[in-house]
């Protein structure tokens, strides 16, 4: 059965890479029916915090993501935090010291950074040298008597690690290449190097899905490993798959600080969940060549990592709004209506909860779906109804104001006085009359209504707007206008 793990750090703001490799485990294990794990890797108390714990489950759920194992939801590997778990780390190091798989390592950091920079010189590897590697107990005691402290390091096989990456096929690393290294630090807090591959292992995890920044690690853990089935704490090394670097602006990899790399922006934005995930599944992988355009039901049902691409993937933000556009517009009425009402029901400059009209929204709906890019576009939309008066800004009137709109709107407000207000029909023959009298089409003739009636320039279909805003504000909105 195949079990693979989400296995974040909580140090802030979740990122669009971060996402992307939860939906493609996730997709993963529900393609093949199997069982996601939850793992929180918090052991860098310096970095991680409660809050960014809090903010990740939040992201995750609001993502639509479940597990079946980990934080909320529990299972047979609990406590799914790694904080919790420092015993066991403390157990395994022992036995991998004990095995002579691990050794202390007394070397301080000048003498490691003198060492290294002497063999770049040299031209030589500039990985650990080897030094502690077969210290004698009484070397070892010679060093803890001059105060030393030592790490434990991890001795590695001097033959190549080779294995077949799941998306970039065999690969070998050479002993040259991947020096032995830190497994816990002189205070005895374990490393990533080693808790990863040691809860791995633990939790009988069968694939590695991540990012290839961490493609470096994947030697030392498949050596890691060996040792840890020897020990009897692992069944077997899990297949490893390393997903594409994602590439920002000016084709440099996109970082965390990159301001479009956070999640909470296209939260804030009004991504609906469903097309952000459409689109980062984009990010190395695609749905067939003729089709960008899917749900996660159809992504789960066709996802196979044999498909992810190893060349680096192009993060483009135009091309997500368009996904997500597409989402917003495939929703049926009641959903768009739903999603909306956040946006619509809270504090805006010039009107509030207060003046939020359920009947109106509802009503105008239907005629704003196809409009909107992102969730929060739906405000500038509609904020004509619910504004508090006068709706009219100044820059939208001077640009309205060309050509004499002061007769053109006194004669529109008579027959709009007159018309019959059940039809959005009768409302533009009103304007087009008025227009007529003028000597003015209809574009030039409805320019003036709609900027004394909803403050701006361009908008919703101005007569189903006028229906729904309603004969009396309509018309107090235009004597406001020519006042
Ligand atoms: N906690 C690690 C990270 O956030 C997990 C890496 C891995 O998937 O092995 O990068």
């Amino acid at each position: 059965p195949v079990r693979v793990r989400f296995c974040p750090s909580p140090t802030g703001n979740p990122h669009v890479g971060l996402v992307r490799t939860a939906l493609f485990n996730w997709a993963f294990a529900r393609h093949h029916q199997g069982t996601l794990v939850f793992r929180i890797e918090d052991t860098d108390a310096a970095r991680d915090s409660e809050e960014s714990y809090n903010q990740l489950l939040d992201s995750m759920r609001w993502l639509g993501f479940d597990w079946d194992e980990g934080p909320e939801v529990g299972g047979p590997h609990a406590p799914y935090r790694q904080s919790q778990r420092m015993d066991l780390y403390k157990e395994v190091a022992d036995k991998l010291l004990a095995g002579g798989y691990a050794y202390p390592c007394y070397c301080t950091t000048e003498e490691l950074d003198a060492r290294r920079e002497a063999a770049r010189k040299a031209g030589k590897p500039s990985g650990y040298d080897g030094t502690c590697r077969s210290l004698s107990d009484e070397q070892k005691a010679a060093y803890e008597a001059e105060g030393r402290s030592s790490i434990i390091r991890f001795r590695m096989p001097d033959e190549p690690i080779t294995f077949t990456d799941l998306v970039r096929g065999e690969l070998t690393f050479t002993p040259d290449n991947v020096p032995d290294y830190g497994i816990v630090r002189a205070n005895g807090a374990p490393l990533y190097t080693l808790v990863n591959p040691v809860d791995d292992a633990l939790m009988d995890i069968t694939h590695v899905l991540r990012g290839e920044d961490l493609l470096s690690s994947t030697p030392r853990q498949v050596a890691l490993y060996k040792a840890l089935i020897e020990l009897g704490y692992a069944k077997g090394i899990p297949a490893f798959g390393h997903l594409p670097y994602v590439m920002g602006e000016g084709n440099k990899k996109l970082s965390k600080r990159d301001p479009q790399a956070s999640l909470n922006l296209y939260r804030e934005r009004g991504f609906l969940p469903e097309g952000l995930l459409n689109y980062l599944a984009l990010l190395g992988w695609s749905f067939s060549a003729d089709r960008d355009l899917f749900s996660v039901a159809e992504l789960v049902e066709k996802f196979d990592i044999a498909d992810v691409n190893a060349n680096p993937a192009r993060f483009d933000l135009k091309k997500a709004e368009a996904i997500n556009a597409d989402h917003i517009r495939q929703l049926d009425l009641p959903s768009f209506i739903a999603a909306c009402e956040p946006w619509l029901t809270a504090p805006h400059a010039n009107w509030g909860p207060e003046d939020f009209d359920q009947a109106a929204w509802e009503a105008i709906a239907p005629h704003a779906q196809t409009r909107l890019t992102v969730l929060s576009d739906i405000t500038a939309n509609v904020d004509f109804l619910f504004r508090k008066e006068p709706v009219e800004d100044e820059v939208s009137w001077t640009k309205a104001m060309k050509g004499e709109p002061v007769a053109l709107l006194t004669t529109a407000r008579a027959k709009l006085l007159d018309a019959d207000w059940s039809s959005p029909e009768s409302l533009k023959n009103a304007v087009l009359a008025a227009g007529e009298e003028h000597g003015l089409k209809l574009g030039k003739a409805q320019a003036p209504v709609r900027v004394a009636v909803t403050g701006r320039t361009v908008g919703l279909p101005l007569f189903e707007s006028l229906e729904i805003l309603g004969k009396e504000r309509t018309l107090s909105r235009i004597d406001a206008a020519l006042a």
